[in-house]
Protein backbone atom coordinates (compact mmCIF):
# COMPACT_ATOMS: atom_id res chain seq x y z
CA UNK A 1 0.00 0.00 0.00
CA UNK A 2 2.29 2.85 -0.96
CA UNK A 3 1.76 6.32 -0.66
CA UNK A 4 1.42 7.97 -3.32
CA UNK A 5 3.46 12.06 -3.50
CA UNK A 6 3.13 14.70 -6.30
CA UNK A 7 5.97 14.14 -7.99
CA UNK A 8 5.20 10.98 -8.71
CA UNK A 9 1.39 11.53 -9.86
CA UNK A 10 3.00 14.44 -11.60
CA UNK A 11 5.52 11.55 -13.67
CA UNK A 12 2.52 9.28 -14.67
CA UNK A 13 0.48 12.27 -15.83
CA UNK A 14 2.73 13.87 -17.34
CA UNK A 15 2.08 13.29 -20.85
CA UNK A 16 -2.14 13.41 -20.33
CA UNK A 17 -3.70 17.00 -20.76
CA UNK A 18 -4.65 17.25 -17.33
CA UNK A 19 -4.95 20.39 -14.57
CA UNK A 20 -3.12 21.09 -11.26
CA UNK A 21 -2.42 18.06 -9.25
CA UNK A 22 -2.77 17.72 -5.93
CA UNK A 23 -1.76 14.84 -3.83
CA UNK A 24 -2.34 14.31 -0.08
CA UNK A 25 -1.51 11.89 3.18
CA UNK A 26 -5.11 12.42 4.74
CA UNK A 27 -8.19 15.20 3.53
CA UNK A 28 -11.45 15.61 4.95
CA UNK A 29 -12.82 15.16 1.52
CA UNK A 30 -11.02 16.01 -1.85
CA UNK A 31 -14.69 17.10 -3.23
CA UNK A 32 -14.20 19.55 -0.42
CA UNK A 33 -10.76 20.56 -1.43
CA UNK A 34 -12.12 20.35 -5.30
CA UNK A 35 -14.84 23.49 -4.12
CA UNK A 36 -11.96 25.63 -2.77
CA UNK A 37 -9.34 24.76 -6.02
CA UNK A 38 -12.30 25.69 -8.38
CA UNK A 39 -12.85 28.78 -6.26
CA UNK A 40 -9.21 29.98 -6.90
CA UNK A 41 -9.30 29.69 -10.04
CA UNK A 42 -7.67 26.15 -10.61
CA UNK A 43 -8.21 25.00 -14.68
CA UNK A 44 -9.89 22.39 -16.32
CA UNK A 45 -8.87 18.44 -15.20
CA UNK A 46 -7.14 19.63 -11.93
CA UNK A 47 -7.10 16.20 -10.18
CA UNK A 48 -7.17 15.40 -6.48
CA UNK A 49 -6.32 12.56 -4.84
CA UNK A 50 -5.48 11.78 -1.30
CA UNK A 51 -4.02 8.26 0.54
CA UNK A 52 -6.65 8.90 3.52
CA UNK A 53 -10.15 10.44 3.24
CA UNK A 54 -11.72 11.37 6.97
CA UNK A 55 -15.41 12.96 5.77
CA UNK A 56 -16.09 11.77 2.38
CA UNK A 57 -19.47 12.08 0.98
CA UNK A 58 -21.68 10.52 -1.03
CA UNK A 59 -25.39 12.07 -2.18
CA UNK A 60 -27.80 13.52 0.06
CA UNK A 61 -26.00 13.21 3.72
CA UNK A 62 -24.72 9.86 2.98
CA UNK A 63 -20.99 9.03 4.06
CA UNK A 64 -18.57 7.91 1.38
CA UNK A 65 -15.90 5.28 3.56
CA UNK A 66 -12.31 5.90 2.48
CA UNK A 67 -10.30 2.70 4.12
CA UNK A 68 -6.85 4.18 3.93
CA UNK A 69 -4.61 2.77 1.41
CA UNK A 70 -7.03 0.41 -0.25
CA UNK A 71 -9.83 2.85 -1.30
CA UNK A 72 -8.85 5.51 -3.39
CA UNK A 73 -10.50 8.72 -3.54
CA UNK A 74 -10.30 11.28 -6.39
CA UNK A 75 -12.32 14.60 -7.20
CA UNK A 76 -11.66 16.15 -10.89
CA UNK A 77 -12.38 19.62 -11.63
CA UNK A 78 -14.36 19.69 -14.78
CA UNK A 79 -14.81 23.38 -16.83
CA UNK A 80 -17.68 22.70 -18.78
CA UNK A 81 -17.51 23.87 -22.43
CA UNK A 82 -20.38 25.39 -24.06
CA UNK A 83 -21.94 22.57 -25.89
CA UNK A 84 -21.11 20.40 -22.44
CA UNK A 85 -22.88 22.48 -20.77
CA UNK A 86 -25.82 21.08 -22.32
CA UNK A 87 -25.38 17.75 -20.89
CA UNK A 88 -23.97 18.65 -17.55
CA UNK A 89 -26.35 15.74 -15.34
CA UNK A 90 -24.30 13.38 -17.95
CA UNK A 91 -21.04 13.70 -16.27
CA UNK A 92 -21.79 11.63 -13.65
CA UNK A 93 -22.77 8.28 -15.72
CA UNK A 94 -19.51 9.64 -17.86
CA UNK A 95 -17.39 9.15 -14.62
CA UNK A 96 -19.11 5.76 -14.07
CA UNK A 97 -18.27 4.81 -17.75
CA UNK A 98 -14.51 5.96 -17.63
CA UNK A 99 -14.32 3.29 -14.63
CA UNK A 100 -15.97 1.02 -16.53
CA UNK A 101 -13.34 1.46 -19.08
CA UNK A 102 -10.76 1.81 -17.18
CA UNK A 103 -11.13 -1.56 -15.86
CA UNK A 104 -11.73 -3.13 -18.93
CA UNK A 105 -9.16 -1.96 -21.23
CA UNK A 106 -6.53 -1.68 -18.71
CA UNK A 107 -7.35 -5.05 -16.89
CA UNK A 108 -9.97 -6.98 -18.86
CA UNK A 109 -12.28 -6.86 -15.91
CA UNK A 110 -16.06 -6.27 -17.15
CA UNK A 111 -18.36 -4.33 -14.92
CA UNK A 112 -21.44 -3.17 -14.86
CA UNK A 113 -23.09 -0.21 -14.21
CA UNK A 114 -26.35 0.38 -11.87
CA UNK A 115 -28.02 3.45 -12.63
CA UNK A 116 -27.17 6.16 -12.75
CA UNK A 117 -23.64 5.79 -12.13
CA UNK A 118 -22.41 3.10 -9.65
CA UNK A 119 -20.33 0.51 -10.53
CA UNK A 120 -20.17 -3.22 -9.80
CA UNK A 121 -18.67 -6.16 -9.97
CA UNK A 122 -20.54 -9.45 -9.54
CA UNK A 123 -23.49 -6.95 -8.29
CA UNK A 124 -21.25 -5.52 -5.34
CA UNK A 125 -20.56 -1.74 -5.08
CA UNK A 126 -16.76 -1.27 -5.76
CA UNK A 127 -17.20 2.54 -6.56
CA UNK A 128 -19.23 5.46 -5.63
CA UNK A 129 -19.35 8.97 -7.87
CA UNK A 130 -20.54 11.92 -6.04
CA UNK A 131 -20.93 14.81 -9.18
CA UNK A 132 -21.33 18.32 -7.97
CA UNK A 133 -21.92 21.65 -9.15
CA UNK A 134 -20.35 25.10 -8.04
CA UNK A 135 -21.81 28.28 -9.27
CA UNK A 136 -20.71 31.84 -8.65
CA UNK A 137 -24.10 33.56 -8.52
CA UNK A 138 -25.95 32.27 -11.21
CA UNK A 139 -23.07 31.11 -13.39
CA UNK A 140 -21.55 27.42 -13.19
CA UNK A 141 -18.15 27.89 -12.84
CA UNK A 142 -17.26 24.07 -12.51
CA UNK A 143 -18.25 20.37 -11.57
CA UNK A 144 -16.89 18.63 -9.04
CA UNK A 145 -16.58 14.84 -9.98
CA UNK A 146 -15.83 12.78 -7.23
CA UNK A 147 -15.38 9.41 -7.77
CA UNK A 148 -14.13 6.62 -4.91
CA UNK A 149 -12.86 3.35 -5.84
CA UNK A 150 -12.43 0.45 -3.42
CA UNK A 151 -9.14 -1.22 -4.82
CA UNK A 152 -8.16 -3.59 -2.59
CA UNK A 153 -8.97 -6.13 -0.01
CA UNK A 154 -9.86 -3.91 3.66
CA UNK A 155 -11.80 -1.56 1.07
CA UNK A 156 -15.23 -2.71 0.89
CA UNK A 157 -16.99 -1.38 4.96
CA UNK A 158 -17.97 -3.85 6.67
CA UNK A 159 -20.42 -1.86 8.64
CA UNK A 160 -24.23 -2.69 8.62
CA UNK A 161 -26.50 -0.08 6.99
CA UNK A 162 -24.81 -0.37 3.94
CA UNK A 163 -26.93 1.23 1.24
CA UNK A 164 -25.96 -1.88 -1.22
CA UNK A 165 -23.63 -4.65 -0.84
CA UNK A 166 -19.96 -3.24 -1.24
CA UNK A 167 -16.76 -5.13 -2.17
CA UNK A 168 -13.42 -4.18 -3.93
CA UNK A 169 -11.74 -5.04 -7.37
CA UNK A 170 -9.16 -7.31 -5.69
CA UNK A 171 -12.04 -9.39 -3.99
CA UNK A 172 -13.78 -9.94 -6.68
CA UNK A 173 -11.18 -10.87 -9.37
CA UNK A 174 -7.56 -11.03 -7.63
CA UNK A 175 -6.04 -8.44 -9.31
CA UNK A 176 -4.08 -5.98 -7.41
CA UNK A 177 -4.04 -1.87 -8.90
CA UNK A 178 -1.98 0.41 -8.00
CA UNK A 179 -3.09 3.76 -7.17
CA UNK A 180 -0.88 5.75 -9.82
CA UNK A 181 -1.71 3.31 -12.20
CA UNK A 182 -5.41 3.43 -12.13
CA UNK A 183 -5.22 7.31 -11.54
CA UNK A 184 -3.72 7.28 -14.84
CA UNK A 185 -6.06 4.65 -16.24
CA UNK A 186 -9.37 6.38 -15.58
CA UNK A 187 -8.05 9.67 -16.45
CA UNK A 188 -7.19 8.05 -19.81
CA UNK A 189 -10.52 6.67 -20.09
CA UNK A 190 -12.54 10.04 -19.22
CA UNK A 191 -10.38 12.07 -21.77
CA UNK A 192 -11.41 9.74 -23.90
CA UNK A 193 -15.44 9.23 -23.32
CA UNK A 194 -15.91 13.10 -22.58
CA UNK A 195 -16.37 14.01 -26.82
CA UNK A 196 -19.01 11.70 -26.62
CA UNK A 197 -21.09 13.02 -23.63
CA UNK A 198 -24.58 12.91 -24.87
CA UNK A 199 -23.80 11.54 -28.35
CA UNK A 200 -25.36 8.29 -29.50
CA UNK A 201 -21.92 6.22 -28.99
CA UNK A 202 -22.13 7.13 -25.11
CA UNK A 203 -26.08 6.47 -24.44
CA UNK A 204 -24.68 3.29 -26.69
CA UNK A 205 -22.06 2.60 -24.40
CA UNK A 206 -24.12 3.42 -20.89
CA UNK A 207 -26.96 1.14 -21.75
CA UNK A 208 -24.67 -1.74 -23.32
CA UNK A 209 -23.53 -2.21 -19.49
CA UNK A 210 -26.09 -1.38 -17.77
CA UNK A 211 -26.90 -3.14 -14.58
CA UNK A 212 -30.03 -5.03 -14.44
CA UNK A 213 -30.96 -4.74 -17.72
CA UNK A 214 -34.27 -6.68 -18.70
CA UNK A 215 -34.48 -8.18 -15.19
CA UNK A 216 -37.02 -7.29 -12.44
CA UNK A 217 -35.51 -5.51 -10.17
CA UNK A 218 -36.49 -3.50 -7.08
CA UNK A 219 -36.80 0.24 -7.48
CA UNK A 220 -37.17 2.52 -4.77
CA UNK A 221 -38.59 5.84 -4.09
CA UNK A 222 -37.13 8.66 -2.08
CA UNK A 223 -39.74 8.41 0.48
CA UNK A 224 -38.68 4.87 0.75
CA UNK A 225 -41.73 3.24 -1.27
CA UNK A 226 -41.08 0.37 -3.87
CA UNK A 227 -42.13 -1.50 -6.76
CA UNK A 228 -40.92 -4.27 -8.80
CA UNK A 229 -39.87 -3.03 -12.52
CA UNK A 230 -38.03 -4.03 -15.53
CA UNK A 231 -34.87 -2.13 -16.25
CA UNK A 232 -35.45 -1.34 -20.52
CA UNK A 233 -32.96 1.44 -20.87
CA UNK A 234 -31.95 4.86 -20.70
CA UNK A 235 -34.02 7.46 -22.37
CA UNK A 236 -31.76 10.12 -24.39
CA UNK A 237 -31.74 12.75 -21.77
CA UNK A 238 -30.21 9.62 -19.14
CA UNK A 239 -33.54 9.23 -17.56
CA UNK A 240 -34.08 5.21 -16.64
CA UNK A 241 -36.72 3.78 -18.95
CA UNK A 242 -38.41 1.17 -16.96
CA UNK A 243 -41.54 -1.56 -17.77
CA UNK A 244 -43.70 -2.56 -15.01
CA UNK A 245 -45.59 -6.10 -14.54
CA UNK A 246 -48.76 -4.46 -16.67
CA UNK A 247 -46.93 -3.57 -19.05
CA UNK A 248 -46.62 0.43 -18.41
CA UNK A 249 -43.58 2.14 -19.52
CA UNK A 250 -42.58 4.72 -16.60
CA UNK A 251 -39.19 7.14 -16.81
CA UNK A 252 -37.18 8.26 -13.79
CA UNK A 253 -34.61 10.84 -13.35
CA UNK A 254 -31.12 10.60 -11.18
CA UNK A 255 -32.15 10.72 -7.71
CA UNK A 256 -35.87 10.11 -7.65
CA UNK A 257 -34.89 6.27 -7.23
CA UNK A 258 -32.15 3.95 -6.14
CA UNK A 259 -32.28 0.44 -7.68
CA UNK A 260 -32.20 -2.85 -5.72
CA UNK A 261 -32.10 -6.09 -5.82
CA UNK A 262 -35.65 -8.16 -5.40
P1 LIG B 1 -28.30 4.68 -4.57
O1 LIG B 1 -27.88 3.24 -4.65
O2 LIG B 1 -29.47 4.89 -3.70
O3 LIG B 1 -28.40 5.33 -5.91
P2 LIG B 1 -25.89 6.01 -4.15
O4 LIG B 1 -25.17 4.95 -4.86
O5 LIG B 1 -26.13 7.27 -4.84
O6 LIG B 1 -27.22 5.40 -3.68
P3 LIG B 1 -23.79 7.11 -2.78
O7 LIG B 1 -24.13 8.44 -2.28
O8 LIG B 1 -23.04 6.97 -4.06
O9 LIG B 1 -25.12 6.29 -2.83
O10 LIG B 1 -22.92 6.32 -1.73
C1 LIG B 1 -23.11 6.47 -0.34
C2 LIG B 1 -23.50 5.14 0.24
O11 LIG B 1 -22.59 4.11 -0.18
C3 LIG B 1 -23.41 5.13 1.75
O12 LIG B 1 -24.63 5.52 2.33
C4 LIG B 1 -23.03 3.69 2.11
O13 LIG B 1 -24.19 2.90 2.29
C5 LIG B 1 -22.30 3.21 0.89
N1 LIG B 1 -20.81 3.24 1.05
C6 LIG B 1 -20.06 4.09 1.77
N2 LIG B 1 -18.75 3.86 1.60
C7 LIG B 1 -18.66 2.82 0.74
C8 LIG B 1 -17.57 2.12 0.15
N3 LIG B 1 -16.31 2.43 0.39
N4 LIG B 1 -17.88 1.11 -0.70
C9 LIG B 1 -19.15 0.78 -1.00
N5 LIG B 1 -20.23 1.40 -0.47
C10 LIG B 1 -19.98 2.42 0.38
Amino acid sequence: MEKLTKDELIEVLKDLPVGEIHCFDEIGSTNDFGFECSAAGAPDMTVITAFEQTKGRGRMQRKWITAPGTSLPMTVIIRPTSEEMKYLNLFSPLTGLAVREGLLKGYKIDSRIKWPNDVLLNRRKICGILCETQWEGDQLNALILGVGINLLHGSAPEIPGLNYPASSVEDETGVIIPRAEWIRTFLTQLIHLRPFLGKQKFFEQWESCLAYKGEETRLVRQDGSSERCIVTGIAPDGSLITTDQNGETKTWIAGEISLREI
